[in-house]
């Protein structure tokens, strides 16, 4: 009898700290936007080697968006990376957004293309004087300021892409005009994971990309963001949610367990970078970053 592996036990102690990254999104009201600070302080000690803030659908979040990171520039240590759409917005118009970003000494970015303005799943409309893409957002942004630029990658290809081949060229495309890295959208086993680094290393790309974590607690509205993004939901995952719609509490320790284990299978298999969703919430975020061995820089060092 061979006695199974204790992934976790090998992440918590595995020597060598993995690198963690979290992104928030722009709070609405004043009261999320106390509770996003409260959560933010909880994770900055873990040193991230960066924080991303969203950008709502259509640039519906910009100002709060630009706010959340210039306080993020003023009042904290962390290295924000704001995100940038090309929806609904005019060339001018965007390059207007990120010379403010750069001036206001944001050194970072995430550009996007944006989902279709209509909603997922329709075609995308380019704005008549827009960007059509990402990578031609990460060529604009290259020209006003040589800004560090992380780009999205799809584990389980772009809906709208037509191959994975497509799909992989158009990252190497970024990456040419100037990116640094891809972050994943969300998956939700580890194979996924690695079947696309192997992808990735096959096609010569071996960019940093970085897998991105979504410790969701809601299976009902996660199952329409997966399917809107192309991400798989495992049955054996969706199973275990079914019947706890009304205890919280519940679906927070199972998302947790699950959660860690994803993580802990990615750290075994070599991977030393971690971005987390964190829907603007630091414990489980915090939790599992404690079982992949990341710890206040106090307690590191002790
Ligand atoms: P692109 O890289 O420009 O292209 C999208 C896909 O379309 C590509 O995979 C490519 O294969 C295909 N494609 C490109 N050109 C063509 C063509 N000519 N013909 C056919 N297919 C083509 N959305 C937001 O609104 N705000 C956010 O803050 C935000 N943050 C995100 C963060 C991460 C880490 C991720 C993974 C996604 C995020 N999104 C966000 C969602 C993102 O905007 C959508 O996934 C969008 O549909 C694609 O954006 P992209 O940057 O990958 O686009």
């Amino acid at each position: 009898m061979t006695l199974a592996h204790n992934l976790i036990a090998e992440a918590a102690t595995r020597i060598g700290r993995p690198r963690v990254s979290f992104e928030f999104f722009p709070p609405k009201t004043d009261a999320l936007e106390a509770q996003l600070w409260e959560n933010i302080r909880k994770l900055e000690p873990l040193d991230p080697t960066f924080v991303s803030v969203t950008y709502g659908a259509g640039g519906s979040t910009r100002d709060r968006t630009h706010r959340t990171v210039a306080r993020l520039v003023s009042e904290t240590r962390l290295k924000p990376a704001a995100h940038l759409t090309c929806v609904a917005a005019s060339k001018a118009e965007v390059d207007g957004v990120l010379r403010n970003y750069w001036h206001a000494g944001v050194r970072k970015l995430v550009a996007l293309r944006g989902d279709p303005p209509g909603g997922v799943g329709l075609p995308y409309l380019q704005h008549p004087q827009g960007y059509a893409s990402a990578v031609e957002l990460v060529e604009s942004a290259m020209r006003i300021g040589g800004f560090d630029i992380s780009v999205a990658v799809h584990p389980e290809k772009h809906p709208s892409s037509p191959t994975f081949e497509f799909d992989i060229d158009n990252f190497k495309k970024k990456l040419a005009a100037g990116a640094t890295r891809g972050i994943s959208q969300m998956f939700f086993d580890a194979e996924v994971f690695l079947r696309f680094r192997d992808r990735l290393a096959r096609a010569g790309v071996y960019a940093p990309v970085l897998p991105g974590i979504m410790p969701v607690t809601n299976v009902k509205g996660l199952r329409r963001m997966a399917e809107a993004c192309g991400a798989s939901l495992p049955r054996w995952l969706v199973r275990l949610f079914e019947g706890l719609d009304d205890d919280p509490e519940t679906r927070r320790l199972v998302t947790a367990v699950t959660t860690a284990q994803l993580c802990a299978q990615l750290a075994a298999e070599g991977v030393e970078d971690f971005h987390f969703y964190t829907l603007n919430r630091a414990d489980l975020t915090y939790s599992i970053c404690r079982i992949l061995g990341v710890r206040p820089e106090q307690q590191a060092q002790s």
